[in-house]
């Protein structure tokens, strides 16, 4: 099979996006415009038929699970939350590295009721008390979660942290941490199969850079 078919890799912009251009400009793959300038949302790159397009970090996983695209650099935190079968993820790129965390006040409240933890991940927060037993009460943010402790709208958040400044700014602090983060390559399974020849050498080039 040929390997100038068309490729889409589906890349979220902001953190991911940025510390993802080095890694495919080791491929040789560089978009021919900046994304940080253009409004576009699929950029054209220096390897004729492969393509980036820009999307909701928590979208990348549908669009490579469908084949709309055939590849996507995404969090884990995302792939956790997302829980699809369809998709390979073959490669840990060691970027946009972070921690998903349970926080909570500095200073702690008694609390007589169930408590309850606000956060945008809910799957992986059910499983994780789940995994200890403890029955808590989620409440679903789409973000901000810092605020919910200190407008009492819950007791605990679950959030990703990096430098904790975040945290500390907002008088919370990490309790126990979920699970370490970083940015993974998936693939289409079709794709997988179809643009194998395509493909299998981009992962192995990819490995190299990341030290796997
Ligand atoms: P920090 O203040 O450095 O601990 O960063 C915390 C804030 O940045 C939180 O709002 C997080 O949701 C966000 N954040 C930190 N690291 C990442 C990451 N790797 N991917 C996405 N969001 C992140």
């Amino acid at each position: 099979m040929s390997k100038t078919q068309n490729l889409m890799i589906a890349v979220s912009k902001g953190r991911i996006l940025a510390e993802s251009l080095p890694l495919l400009a080791g491929l040789d793959i560089r978009p021919l415009e900046d994304p940080a300038l253009t409004r576009k949302l699929i950029l054209e790159t220096t390897q004729p038929g492969i393509k980036l397009v820009i999307v909701r970090a928590t979208d990348v996983p549908t669009y490579v699970e469908y084949g709309a695209a055939d590849m996507g650099i995404v969090g884990k935190d995302v792939l956790l939350e997302y829980g699809g079968k369809g998709l390979y993820e073959p490669l840990d790129l060691k970027i946009a590295r972070c921690r998903m965390v349970l926080a909570g006040p500095k200073k702690e409240q008694q609390i007589n009721r169930r408590l309850r933890v606000a956060t945008k991940y809910t799957r992986t927060t059910r499983d994780y008390f789940a995994t200890q037993g403890k029955q808590v009460e989620i409440i679903k943010l789409y973000g901000s979660m810092e605020l919910a402790p200190i407008l009492g709208l819950a007791d605990r958040i679950v959030d990703l942290v990096d430098t904790g400044n975040t945290l500390k700014a907002n008088g919370l602090v990490p309790l126990e941490t979920i699970t370490d983060i970083s940015s993974r390559l998936i693939v289409n399974t079709a794709a997988m199969k179809m643009k194998h020849e395509q493909i299998k050498p981009m992962l192995e080039r990819l490995a190299r850079q990341v030290g796997q």
